[in-house]
């Protein structure tokens, strides 16, 4: 049961350029994602699906609209359950493709984002894995457009794959870039992130999808960069006076960053951060269970999820 005035019936798929469209769930916090959709010839591909089998079905439904009986592929960029939950509902009829370590990464990460959310109807989710995998990048042709998949990663996680579709000037860049929430790199890296937002910008994108919050232009890579350049100078500022990265977050202040969703990101943020600087490579896997019971305490409680 949801109290939150964006239940599943807020999500609205519009189109952001001819035959490109994007599922755009408000308000974008913990686990409400966006997904896209790319259609020809009677074809479609499916850029991520959703997080619960509520907030999947009223996907399918919407993108049915456009295009009768549903995507024939589906994508996931990456491991996060509320990028792939869905597939279930799209699987019987749709070959989901991922990045290869992703698809490893979904099967050993299972349903486990709902133990951090029990309180979520999470509803009937089964997991399924990516059928078709590709190592760097992977050119998909439906129309006459062509969906460019490629690994930009250590970003947000180890393997963050975006979705380019050059003749449209539109990309959907999975949680590489976030507008108007905070960026989250604890499973990835600050460095590799900065480093993906050059590539992304190298593209030159006229409208981007956020894996969260709204549709964006190219500013919300500069938005972005931004958050995490004054991450890296308040970590090591921390990391140098020796306070832990709960301490550093809690002396603070948010400036400009306090209007951004999931504030409490940041503690995790600082965790990789300090990894960097303590010289560990992009990627490196880290404990997530205290940063997650650290972000609580800064948060004064588990952050709500409204999936
Ligand atoms: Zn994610």
């Amino acid at each position: 049961m949801t109290t939150h005035p964006y239940g599943p019936e807020a999500a609205t798929l519009v189109a952001v350029a001819e035959d490109v469209h994007a599922y755009i769930q408000p308000d974008g916090s913990w686990c409400l994602n966006n997904a896209g959709l790319v259609v020809g010839d009677g074809r479609g591909v499916l850029i991520d699906t959703a997080a619960t089998r509520a907030r999947a079905e009223r996907l399918r439904h919407e993108v049915e609209k456009i295009l009768p009986g549903g995507p024939g592929t589906v994508v996931n960029t990456h491991f996060h359950g509320d990028h792939h939950f869905g597939n279930c509902v799209f699987a019987p009829t749709a070959s989901v493709i991922a990045q290869e370590d992703v698809r490893e990464q979904i099967l050993r990460a299972g349903l486990d984002l709902q133990r951090i959310w029990p309180a979520v109807d999470w509803g009937d989710v089964r997991l399924v894995a990516p059928t078709l995998t590709f190592r760097d990048s992977l050119r998909l042709h439906v129309g006459e457009l062509t969906v460019e998949l490629i690994d930009v990663g250590p970003a947000h996680t180890t393997h963050d794959v975006v979705a380019w579709i050059p003749e449209r000037r539109v990309l959907f860049c999975g949680d590489v870039a976030w507008a108007g929430v905070t960026p989250f790199c604890l499973m990835g890296s600050i460095e590799g992130s900065l480093a993906a937002l050059a590539t992304l910008r190298a593209l030159d994108a006229g409208r981007i999808v956020p894996g969260h919050g709204p549709v964006a232009g190219p500013e919300v890579l500069d938005d972005t960069e931004e958050y995490l350049r004054w991450l890296q100078r308040t970590a090591l500022a921390g990391h140098e006076a020796g306070r832990t990265p709960l301490e550093t977050a809690r002396a603070t202040d948010l400036g400009p960053f306090a209007k951004l969703l999931d504030a409490e990101r940041l503690v995790g943020n600082l965790h990789r951060a300090y990894a960097e600087l303590d010289g560990r490579p992009r990627g490196f896997e880290l404990d997530v269970v205290g940063p997650f019971q650290e972000m609580a305490a800064y948060h004064g409680r588990m952050p709500d999820c409204h999936a």
